[in-house]
């Protein structure tokens, strides 16, 4: 199969969260599968400096934006056999210090920046020299594209168009701009209705893209079950409900090259399921890096996240000030950014707990691994969560995830009271913070008690969630929107 994929973020280029991770694995795993797999994705500040082998495609460009022509520009690098990624080169739109927004603030030119890119991902399906069968469009910001290939099949006869698939990876952020900006798609603006993009007046990109592609997936079969409901629908649960049937939920997987405990050059001490030790030095150097409190027999408990509501970091503090004044034994350590007050907040619970709490503000992606395997838990209380990668990487690190039952968690974590044989993590149901508190004091009972605690974290570190499994998910539904199979 011929597969081009238009994503915002795609790692090891550009992050922001899970996305970036899931572009970049999944279109790994079918190119070694033996499909030829293109990429196309904005080439931000400072990527050319850090990756020296992107070279000019010599392919330039102009698109129309409305009564402007803005000109760009393809990079390209093939890092392996049958993989090419294409990086879309305006330095007006992407050299810039965020890739969506600075100190919080969206960039006010978003609509234009991401039609730009949608164009340009559009003249990629339409001119590679190889047809291609099937563009997977990634979140709001390649919501245009399947408008724009819909619209050339509809009204320019392109018969050959490849088929659509559109992945929501989260539903909460849908990229809502003034209905006036429209224009810059050059589309007819009867092309711009309420069964496309238009939503409460404005042009709601991720609308568009649900609405005009072939057909939908999303993260998590849980999550995809969840936004079909007025709870997690976002305001488009009507829209998913009706096309309820063509949404398909499948994991994220985990590149289990880069997330490992035994040859991964970010791990001080290499560990497996059956010899812990390693865990045990991990613990102890983050403790030391964190400037904690050196502490025998007291649980760390870590959380990697950005600060927001989705991922309950509100709840979080409320329920970790409590478990502190009560005189609860344990550490805790958070790695994250987000909203001001929520980092703030965070950073004053550990000046008032110098011992027990570290808070470190900012995205560090090193840290992040050994926070990872040095940890005994890591909490997830997630209000929804599409899919969750940080649980995933935590069983395979051997650190318990207490997470709260929604979407990708609900799939990927088993509480004991669901299954004590196969037990990896600790579930709770209400998005409180009495309740993860609760579920927080379950961890600290198991915390004493080796066997039980070794028979969650080896059950974790078994399981499989590689990405090889997952994209052959994937490969039978581009099998199916394309032959009906
Ligand atoms: P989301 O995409 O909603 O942010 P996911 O759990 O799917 O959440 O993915 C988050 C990804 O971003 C993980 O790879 C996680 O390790 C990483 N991450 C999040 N915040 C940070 C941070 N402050 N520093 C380093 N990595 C981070």
């Amino acid at each position: 199969m011929h597969l081009l994929h238009a994503a915002s973020e795609l790692h090891p280029y550009s992050k922001t969260g899970g996305l970036a991770d899931m572009v970049g694995a999944l279109a790994q795993s079918l190119a070694r599968a033996g499909h030829v797999v293109e990429v196309v994705t904005p080439l931000y500040r400072g990527i050319r400096e850090r990756f020296p082998a992107i070279r000019r495609a010599s392919w330039r460009f102009d698109i129309r934006l409305g009564s402007s022509v803005v000109s760009g520009e393809f990079w390209r690098l093939d890092p392996e056999p049958g993989l090419t990624l294409w990086f879309v080169d305006q330095p007006g739109f992407y050299d810039r210090p965020g890739l969506y927004n600075e100190h919080q603030v969206d960039y006010p030119d978003n609509s234009a920046r991401f039609t730009f890119f949608s164009k340009a991902a559009f003249l990629l399906a339409r001119h590679l020299p190889q047809r291609v069968d099937l563009v997977q469009c990634h979140d709001w910001q390649t919501g245009l594209l399947p408008i724009l290939i819909q619209h050339a099949r509809v009204a320019a006869g392109w018969d050959a168009a490849p088929r659509t698939l559109f992945t929501i990876h989260n539903l909460a952020y849908q990229g809502w701009f003034p209905a006036a900006d429209w224009a810059l798609t050059n589309l007819p603006g009867s092309w711009f209705h309420l069964e496309s993009a238009l939503h409460y007046y404005q042009w709601n990109c991720l609308k568009g893209g649900l609405a005009l592609s072939d057909a939908l997936a999303t993260v998590s079969p849980n999550y995809a079950r969840e936004i079909c409901t007025p709870e997690y629908g976002c305001g488009l649960d009507g829209l998913l409900r009706r096309r309820e049937y063509e949404l398909t939920g499948i994991l994220n997987g985990v590149d289990y090259g880069e997330w490992n405990t035994t040859a991964n050059p970010l791990l001080p001490h290499p560990y497996t399921a059956d010899d812990l030790s390693g865990k045990t030095l991990n613990k102890a150097d983050l403790i030391d890096e964190l400037g904690l409190e050196p502490l025998d027999e007291v649980p760390l408990l870590v959380n990697i996240s950005r600060l927001t509501d989705q991922k309950g970091a509100d709840l979080q503090l409320a329920a970790l000030e409590e478990l502190l004044a009560a005189g609860n034994q344990f550490q805790f350590a958070l790695l994250g950014s987000g909203s001001p007050g929520l980092q703030d907040a965070y950073a004053d619970l550990a000046r008032r707990y110098p011992d027990r709490v570290a808070a470190t503000i900012g995205f560090d992606s090193g840290l992040a691994q050994r926070m990872e395997a040095g940890a005994d838990f890591f909490l997830m209380p997630s209000r929804f969560e599409p899919c969750g990668l940080n649980q995933l990487y935590s069983l395979r690190y051997g650190t318990v995830p207490i997470v709260r039952a929604t979407g990708g968690l609900n799939d990927s974590v088993v509480d004991p009271r669901e299954n004590l044989e196969r037990a990896t993590g600790i579930k709770f149901q209400e998005p409180s913070a009495a309740a993860l508190a609760n579920a927080i004091r379950k961890g600290l009972s198991l915390y004493p008690r080796p066997d039980l605690l070794s028979h969650f974290r080896k059950n974790g570190m078994r399981a499989d969630f590689s990405w090889d499994r997952q994209a052959r998910l994937y490969v039978e539904l581009y099998d199916h929107i394309l032959h009906g199979v």
